[in-house]
């Protein structure tokens, strides 16, 4: 019996293991097919309790997630914390206490965005994640954030206590205040600069115009107050490919847009296009992906195979909505501007493999053809285009909050 009862275990362990990532798996695929109410669910409760000279926020989930501090308030007052793979869908927002002013949830990506206003020279102390326990039946993501210069001690663990159901009834507004404008995050890339000259047109250098369109279109975006809007380079400087994903990456962004000029040895070839990511080179994204990435670390089960599929998970969702922008900005260059024949078109461009960022590399025009090139010289024209391109900016956001609050 032992013999049989032995290799039994074994084949139970084997099976345990294949059942944990099938499980897994199947966890990750009822989660995504439940996504719309599950993921509606996915924080429970936002609450803090605390005073000026430490305040702790709590937030109550349904499952396990990794945290992201994007902004620790030190900057400027304003906090900002990405959740991994939890929605926000119904937006929450609340009046603070102690030293949190006014917070807000919203959807960012995959992931949800808590941002806080806090009280003057207050910052995130620390932020740590709680498993169920103690008769709690959900995960509880603690922020604490202190006065600095912070000379407070804040001790190392959150103590059990605060975890007491006393504290789960904590307060909530009754009448939520204003809302905190929700900016999101847009990333734009002008490629090329420096040493690297770009396509050489008859009247100069695309380096010069793609950064000329960038800025003009961050003022554009900015005028709005709806954006934030990170540059990758503001002057003519050689920033390498990778370092401008990482600018994405570190900035949180909700989208990332490079913006290029092209060229070709037909002069009479001309018009705009858009790439996004072939799936050939998807595989490639890998190299972009980090240990704190929330997707490495969100396998409960820390086996390589869930993580995988949380990866490809994270990844093919980015990519629907890189493709869906693409689109919706081919729609705007319409009627605006002259585009190229079949003119979304998808490549391997190192700056579109960051897995969690949505993102799009125009091709504003040919410098090889003189009308583009005239085009893209003109401040007047060009301002266009880039109107075309804010305007479908807005269309993609307009809709991921269609999307998110259905
Ligand atoms: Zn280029």
């Amino acid at each position: 019996m032992l013999s049989g009862a032995k290799k039994a275990i074994g084949t139970l362990r084997g099976r345990a293991v294949l059942a944990c990532a099938v499980a897994a798996a199947g966890f990750v695929a009822v989660a995504a097919s439940h996504a719309a109410t599950a993921a509606a669910a996915g924080i429970l409760k936002v609450r803090m309790g605390g005073d000026a000279v430490q305040t702790r926020v709590v937030i109550d989930l349904d499952h396990a997630t990794t945290g992201k501090l994007v902004a620790d308030g030190a900057a400027d007052g304003r906090a900002i914390l990405l959740l991994g793979d939890v929605s926000a869908a119904d937006g929450q927002q609340g009046v603070g206490q102690g030293l949190v002013k006014r917070w807000v949830v919203d959807q960012a990506g995959g992931a949800a965005r808590l941002q806080m206003e806090l009280a003057p020279a207050a910052r995130i102390k620390r932020r740590f994640l709680l498993p169920p326990a103690d008769g709690i039946d959900h995960y509880r993501y603690v922020v604490d954030v202190a006065a600095a210069p912070s000379d407070v001690k804040l001790t190392k663990a959150a103590p059990p206590a605060l975890a007491t159901p006393a504290l789960r009834t904590a307060f909530l507004p009754a009448k939520p205040p204003p809302m905190l404008s929700m900016k999101r995050t847009i990333v734009i890339d002008a490629g090329h600069g420096g040493h690297d000259p770009g396509a050489r047109g008859a009247q100069g250098f695309e380096k010069d115009i793609n950064l000329a369109a960038a800025l003009a279109l961050k003022a554009r975006l900015e005028r709005g107050g709806r954006y934030k809007v990170v540059l990758t380079r503001d002057a003519d400087v050689y920033i390498p490919l990778a370092d401008r994903v990482r600018v994405a990456q570190r900035a949180g962004a909700d989208l990332f847009i490079s913006l290029h000029s092209d060229s070709g040895p037909a002069a009479d070839v001309h018009g705009a296009s858009v790439y996004t990511l072939s799936d050939k080179a998807s595989l490639r994204a890998a190299k972009f992906v980090r240990r704190e990435d929330w997707f490495m670390k969100a396998s409960l089960t820390g086996d390589r195979g869930v993580r995988d599929i949380l990866f490809d998970l994270t990844q093919r969702a980015t990519k629907n909505r890189s493709a869906s922008f693409a689109e919706t900005l081919v729609g705007r260059i319409e009627g605006r501007a002259p585009l190229l024949r079949r003119s979304h078109r998808d490549a391997g461009f190192m700056v579109l493999l960051a897995p969690e960022v949505p993102a799009v590399l125009l091709e504003m025009g040919f410098l090889s053809n003189a009308t583009d090139e005239a085009m893209l010289s003109d401040p007047a024209q060009r301002g266009r285009l880039m109107g075309a391109v804010a305007d479908s900016i807005d269309d993609y956001f307009a809709e991921t909050t269609r999307l998110a609050a259905r």
